[in-house]
């Protein structure tokens, strides 16, 4: 099969998330797999790429104000992936993907419209795919246009569209004028389209109109069908829900594997341990800690942004001050989260370690470093650190959402099963009791502790399932078309 990606990031071109990670992973896997893959990418100003060659000079694209014309490189095969650039300065050629520090470029609408339009228009030169597989609402304009202005073209007839959806927090919400600024008819203005709230949503567009959809975990899936976490969206999504599938997003072993980690103090893995007991002092050190390896360490790194529970935090602040532990916080976000996290290690210097940064070998150490990971999140689509925790021997506590309720197993001590600890409700109290269960265990029973740590180093995230669930999901959306081309 040959399967051709269109999305707004990927390692190492251009990164501002987990999506990038996934685009970056997921192709090179199917190839393992035996498939073909082509990635799509916007070509942004941090976007380094050796001798890229011209394979389209000019694509056009029709806006009501006036036609804009952009070209596509060849960014040459990586692993096994060809990759493809769409080439229009005046829109990515800027310091950000998607705006800067003063919010959102005012021009999104269009960027993504061009680059979802350039990137049709490139596969019918350069060979259309079996399978189109698009990503968030910057590519969700990609199954629009094949339901709309290229519902007749043969290029299309039988690729089918698959759409994920890495966070339904993200919409692509934009006034109804660009409408027929994108060239696009009026009549997708209704309720069944992509009107919401008098607004236009391309997400919900895509979601409507893709022949299949799906997203990073599997009680994701189901959670965005339901009030609480659907964003407004939760009755479209329930609508498609025949056709919506949840596969977990794998991780990369590579670079996040204590035993041969650049950044850590000392390696280790699950048959010798040992190393993990150097990497805590020098974590603690970094932190200016004392190193007191008695008590645990709790580590987070993170975004601060409400999606990741920093409110739980707020309710218990002080009281999670005065338990026997370290707390080790890396991240930057919103204000009053830096300013909670720099009160709490102000007034409690000895037991809070704080870093307002963005920084790559720092999330390495901590989680090396730390006994414990904690990620309280409101909603986890999938989530990253709980997984790499799990590979460094530190044990997560966790919030049963989203990704974080399928990968993490609440340990029994009677049993000695499973991997962490979960609490279920929406509160700083639930959330501290389960940090008591963890930090009481790790006082009270190290053995138990151990093989809890094992069971967390045992578990295997790698892509090689989860790409073949991809494929699973390509072949029956290739059914679906058929059926409907034929029905
Ligand atoms: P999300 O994509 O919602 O931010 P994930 O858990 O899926 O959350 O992925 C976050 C990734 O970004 C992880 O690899 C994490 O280590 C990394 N990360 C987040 N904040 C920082 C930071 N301040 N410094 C270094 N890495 C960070």
């Amino acid at each position: 099969m040959h399967i051709a990606f269109a999305a707004s990031e990927c390692v190492p071109f251009s990164k501002t998330g987990g999506l990038a990670d996934v685009i970056g992973a997921l192709p090179p896997a199917l190839v393992s797999l035996g498939h073909r893959a082509t990635v799509f990418l916007p070509l942004y100003r941090q976007t380094a790429l050796d001798n890229p060659r011209v394979v389209i000079p000019s694509i056009t694209v029709p806006f009501d104000d006036r036609y804009r014309f952009c070209s596509v490189l060849d960014g040459g095969m990586r692993s096994g992936v060809q990759f493809y650039f769409i080439d229009y300065p005046p829109f990515f050629d800027r310091d950000g993907l998607y705006g800067t520090s003063l919010g959102d470029y005012h021009d999104n609408a269009e960027r993504f419209a061009l680059f979802s339009r350039a990137v049709l228009e490139a596969v019918k030169v350069l060979g259309a795919p079996d399978v189109l597989h698009c990503h968030d609402w910057q590519t969700a304009l990609v199954p629009i246009l094949l339901k709309t202005l290229y519902y007749e073209d043969p290029a299309f007839a039988a690729a089918p569209c698959i759409f994920t959806i890495h966070n339904l927090g993200y919409q692509g919400l934009f006034p109804p004028e660009i409408l027929p600024l994108l060239m696009l008819p009026w009549d997708l203005f209704t309720i069944s389209k992509l009107e919401f709230y008098g607004k236009v949503n391309f997400l919900k567009g895509a979601i409507s109109m893709a022949d299949f959809i799906t997203t990073v975990s599997r009680r994701y899936s189901q959670e965005i069908q339901t009030a609480e976490y659907g964003f407004g969206l939760e009755g479209v999504l329930r609508a498609r829900g025949s056709t919506i599938a949840g596969i977990l997003n794998a991780v990369d072993y590579v670079s996040w594997n204590p035993e041969t980690d650049p950044f850590i103090a000392a390696h280790y893995s699950a048959a010798d341990p040992g190393g993990k007991a150097k990497c805590k002092p020098d974590l603690l050190n970094q932190f200016g800690l004392a190193t007191d390896t008695h008590l645990p360490v709790v580590g987070m790194v993170s975004r601060f942004v409400p999606q990741k529970g920093f409110d739980l935090i707020q309710q218990v602040a002080d009281r999670l001050a005065l338990e026997d532990l370290f707390m080790v916080v890396l991240g930057s976000g919103q204000r009053e989260y830096e300013e909670m996290f720099r009160r709490l290690a102000r007034q409690y210097p000895q037991k809070f370690g704080l870093k307002i940064a963005y920084d790559e070998a720092l999330a390495h150490k901590i989680e090396a470093g730390s006994d414990i990971y904690l990620m309280p999140s409101h909603y986890e689509p999938c989530g990253l650190n709980q997984i790499y925790s799990m590979r460094y021997g530190t044990v997560p506590v966790v919030r049963a959402t989203g990704g974080l309720d399928d990968t993490v197993e609440q340990f029994d001590p009677r049993t000695l099963k499973g991997t962490g600890f979960k609490f279920r409700e929406y509160s700083g109290e639930v959330m501290l009791e389960a940090l008591r269960a963890a930090v009481a265990l790790y006082r009270a029973d190290q053995n138990a502790w151990h093989v809890l740590m094992q069971n967390g180093m045992a578990q295997d995230y790698s892509w090689i399932n989860s790409s073949r669930e991809y494929v699973k999901v390509y072949e029956r959306a290739r059914q679906i078309k058929q059926q409907a081309a034929g029905g």
